[in-house]
C-alpha cells in the first residue's frame, strides 16, 4: 500500500469536492484492524522528472510548477491549482509509480493516490486531474519489463485523459465503465482507438449486477487471445450507490467481487489498483477497503 503525505497538500478551494479529506478518509480506513494486518505500507518518494515526460510534455510540467510556485491558479472551471498542488500532484504519481514496484514484487498492490489522474490529458489538465497517474504507472510497468497492459477503469466518469494517452498504442489495452452520457462526455462504445479500447457507457440506475457483468463482458473481450503483463485499475469510487458526483448503483461487495475477478483473469499478472475519484467520505472509504482487502 503505497502513499505520501503530500497528497493532503493539494487544495482546490472551499467547497470543492475533491478535497484532503477524501485521502485522510482512504488512509483511516486501511488502517482499520480489519485491514491494517493485510496491508504492508511503503511512503512513496514523489515522482521524478522522467517517469512524468513519457507521459507529459516539459512545457506542460514546467507550466504547471510555475503556476503552482506563483500561487495557484483555476486551470479550469473544477480543476483549480493551490500553491502546494503541484508537490501533491507529483507524490500522487510517485505513489503510482511505487505501487507499480510493489505490485510487480509482490503480486499485488495499491496506491492512495491524490488528486486523482485519469481525465488529465498530454497537455492539459481537467476534470480535477493535474497528472495521468495510471498511463504514468503503465509507461513504468513497461519500463520494469511489462510491455502489454491492461488498464481497467471503474471510476464513474470516463477516462479520456488515459484513452487519449494510449488510443494508439497496441501493447495497452483500455477498459473503462462509466455513467454516459455524463462528464466529460467522451466514451461512446464506437471509440476502439486502434483496436485496443474498450469502451462501456452506461445510463445510471441500472442493477447493480448489470454493471458488473458488462464490465466484466468488456475485460473478457480486451483479453481474447491477449494475455497482459501487468493490470492496472483506475479505482474510482465514485461508481458506488449514493456518490453525489455519479449515479451508478455499486456496493463495496462489488468493488470486491470485480477485483477478485480481474485477479483471477490476470493469468498470473501483477494487479495494482490506483485511486483516482470518490466523493462521499463514507463510500469511498468503504470502497477502498473492499479493494485492498480483495488485493491482499
Ligand atoms: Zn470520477
Amino acid at each position: 500500500m503505497a502513499w505520501n503525505p503530500a497528497s493532503r497538500l493539494h487544495q482546490a478551494g472551499a467547497g470543492h469536492p475533491e478535497r484532503p479529506q477524501r485521502i485522510e478518509a482512504v488512509l483511516e480506513a486501511l488502517r482499520a484492524p480489519d485491514v491494517a494486518g493485510l496491508v504492508e505500507w511503503v511512503e512513496a518518494p514523489p515522482a521524478d522528472r522522467e517517469a512524468l515526460l513519457r507521459v507529459h510534455p516539459a512545457a506542460y510540467l514546467d507550466a504547471l510548477e510555475a503556476i503552482g510556485a506563483a500561487g495557484g491558479a483555476a486551470l479550469d472551471a473544477d480543476t483549480v491549482m493551490g500553491s502546494r498542488t503541484w508537490e501533491a500532484a507529483l507524490a500522487s504519481a510517485g505513489v503510482a509509480l511505487a505501487a507499480v514496484e510493489r505490485g510487480v514484487r509482490d503480486g499485488t498492490a495499491f496506491g492512495a493516490t491524490r488528486p486523482p489522474g485519469h481525465h488529465a490529458l498530454a497537455g492539459r489538465a481537467m476534470g480535477f486531474c493535474f497528472l495521468n497517474n495510471i498511463v504514468i504507472a503503465a509507461r513504468y510497468g513497461q519500463e520494469l519489463g511489462r510491455g502489454r497492459v491492461l488498464i481497467v477503469d471503474w471510476d464513474v466518469h470516463h477516462g479520456n485523459g488515459t484513452q487519449a494517452l494510449v488510443e494508439e498504442d497496441r501493447f495497452i489495452r483500455f477498459v473503462s465503465l462509466h455513467q454516459y452520457p455524463w462528464y466529460p462526455g467522451t466514451g461512446a462504445a464506437d471509440e476502439r482507438g486502434v483496436g485496443n479500447v474498450f469502451n462501456v457507457p452506461r445510463p445510471p440506475d441500472l442493477p447493480r449486477a448489470v454493471y458488473v457483468r458488462d464490465l466484466l463482458a468488456a475485460v473478457d473481450a480486451a483479453l481474447d487471445g491477449w494475455q497482459p503483463d501487468l493490470v492496472l485499475v483506475s479505482a474510482g469510487f465514485d461508481s458506488l450507490a449514493g456518490d453525489p458526483l455519479g449515479g451508478f448503483t455499486l456496493e463495496p461487495d462489488d468493488v470486491a467481487s470485480l477485483t477478485t475477478a480481474l485477479r483471477e483473469r490476470a493469468g498470473g499478472a501483477p494487479v495494482v489498483g490506483v485511486l483516482e475519484g470518490g466523493y462521499r467520505l463514507d463510500l469511498l472509504a468503504a470502497g477502498a477497503a473492499a479493494h485492498v482487502r480483495a488485493l491482499a
